[in-house]
């Protein structure tokens, strides 16, 4: 019985964890800066004639994405496990990627 029961149970979790790491995703906040310029690039992509989007937010007031006047929704999500490059402020303000 345990020889069938234990080899279920490390494929399951082999599974899960092949899951999380490929394509687990949550939502990450973002600026309301970073939201106007994707919403302007979804106008630009989609040729989108709206002029009115609103922010779509959390309850505690974090930007997450934006919704357009023609229906389009975004909400920006990051995968669970990422290797991605640390960010610094530039001294203007903006994001800038870390160069090593
Ligand atoms: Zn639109």
């Amino acid at each position: 019985m345990l020889s069938i029961i234990l080899p279920t149970l490390y494929i399951a979790f082999a599974a899960y964890f092949l899951w999380l790491i490929s394509s687990a995703k949550h939502v990450t906040p973002i600026t309301l800066e970073e939201a106007k310029v994707l919403w302007s690039i979804h106008r630009q992509k989609d040729n989108c004639r709206c002029r009115k989007w609103v922010p779509v937010t959390r309850r505690n007031g974090s930007v997450i994405g934006f919704k357009c006047e023609c229906g389009y929704k975004y909400t920006q999500k990051k995968p669970v496990v990422s290797r991605a490059p640390k960010t610094v402020l530039a001294t203007n303000g903006l994001k800038k990627p870390f160069q090593s």
